[in-house]
């Protein structure tokens, strides 16, 4: 056979593979000649669009007229330019199906046979329909701006709920709070007692609307940390003095060991005081009347650690980590009995993780439990920075 026939053959070879992978990939293809205009279209890219090919004229105007309105100057300046620059391009764009249905595409191709003076006279490239991606995208992106929104609008919904809740309930705290110092007459033991009870109620009550209102501003990243160097020694003093009376009441015995190589810490001194109440208020509640309550601090490397530990009730395994869930209470009838509603460990976690630290747990289910707060002790260097900016932090 000679040369000719035998290269004629290879090429018709190769031709037939060529339109059986493009039948195959279900991708359409295009091979436009821009000194004519005309265009080829393969069996897919018309099928894409719902055209037989005599429905639609091969030519790059019959393309132009199907792009969306939205679409069409960007897509051709963009195709112009990369085709100036001899450069293969990629763009997502709609084109119009035969049934008016808007078909998503992603268009590939590149400019080639290029004259002695830089000018492509052919280009080719490649179609693939991208609509059930794009759909799916749109959905998910709408989904995610109404879950946005609703959550935006709890988080509003829940301040002005609690503001409205707090402006009657500090009457009713403040006013019972007059009553039991007898500054409007004296109370005989009976109304005494049911005062208290309103004074006490009302408090957990604004407790629990002050944790709700902290968490939400958490969420929705309206609570920021002011930093400040302090001695951890004086925030266990102020939890001690807050703490007393209910220790006393149970006759529970607090224990303090405090690291003296520890100084000054660097971080929001509120928040740390907030974490540390609520882990001693914790202990107390569930350790059983005579037992003991440890509060240990140390520094290990970088890392400084508050630990509060208890001879209390204990916590089963299975439990360990669901008690930071909000609304969790373990034993519901006992955590019942002491109050709280579950918020304060979710709390803990926010507050420790907004200082890029850790809380650590050990506990043995009717021994007592171990609380561990894990803080990063900054450079001294960065101390000043940090209690007037605390974008620093973030880039520790
Ligand atoms: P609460 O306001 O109910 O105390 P928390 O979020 O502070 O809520 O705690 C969640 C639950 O974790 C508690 O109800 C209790 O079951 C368990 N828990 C927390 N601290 C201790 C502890 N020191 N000993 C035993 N159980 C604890």
């Amino acid at each position: 056979m000679a040369a000719k026939d035998k290269a004629e053959i290879s090429l018709r070879e190769s031709e037939g593979r060529l339109t059986l992978a493009m039948e195959v990939s279900e991708h359409g293809f295009w091979d436009w000649d821009m000194d004519s205009n005309n265009a080829y279209f393969s069996s897919g890219w018309y099928s894409m669009f719902g055209y037989s090919p005599d429905e639609l004229p091969g030519t790059f105007e019959a393309w132009k007229s199907l792009l969306h309105p939205d679409d069409k100057d960007f897509v051709v300046s963009k195709l112009l330019e990369q085709l100036n620059k001899l450069e293969a391009f990629q763009m997502d764009f709609r084109m119009q199906g035969r049934s008016g249905r808007w078909v998503w595409v992603t268009g590939r191709g590149k400019p080639f046979e290029v004259d002695c003076e830089g000018v492509p006279h052919r280009a080719i490239g490649t179609f693939v329909d991208i609509t059930s991606r794009k759909l799916a995208e749109q959905q998910m992106l709408r989904a995610r701006i109404a879950a946005e929104e609703a959550n935006r609008y709890k988080n509003e919904l829940l301040a002005n709920i609690s503001h409205e809740l707090k402006t009657p309930l500090s009457s009713v705290i403040g006013f019972s709070d007059v009553l039991l110092e007898g500054l409007s007459g004296s109370l005989n033991q009976i109304q005494k007692d049911h005062v208290s009870t309103i004074y006490k109620n009302g408090n957990r009550l604004l407790d629990l609307i002050n944790k709700m209102l902290d968490l939400s501003r958490i969420e929705s990243g309206e609570m920021d940390l002011h930093f400040q160097s302090f001695d951890p020694g004086y925030i266990i003093h102020v939890v001690l003095s807050r703490t007393s009376s209910m220790a006393a009441k149970k006759d529970i015995v607090i224990n303090t060991m405090i690291d003296p190589d520890v100084a000054s810490i660097t971080a929001d001194a509120d928040k740390i005081t907030a974490i540390l109440y609520n882990l001693v208020e914790n202990s107390l509640k569930f350790t059983h009347e005579g037992g003991t309550i440890s509060i240990n601090t140390r520094k290990v490397g970088d890392r400084f650690y508050i630990s509060v530990s208890d001879t209390g009730i204990g916590i089963k395994d299975e439990d360990m980590d669901r008690i930071f869930d909000p609304f969790v209470q373990v034993d519901g009838s006992a955590s019942r009995k002491q109050g709280g509603a579950g918020l304060g460990l979710m709390l803990v976690r926010e507050y420790v993780k907004m200082h890029k630290g850790a809380i650590h747990v050990e506990s043995e289910y009717g021994k007592g439990s171990i609380f561990t707060l894990e803080l990063p002790i900054y450079p001294p260097a960065l101390s000043w920075n940090l209690s007037h900016d605390t974008s620093v932090r973030d880039k520790l």
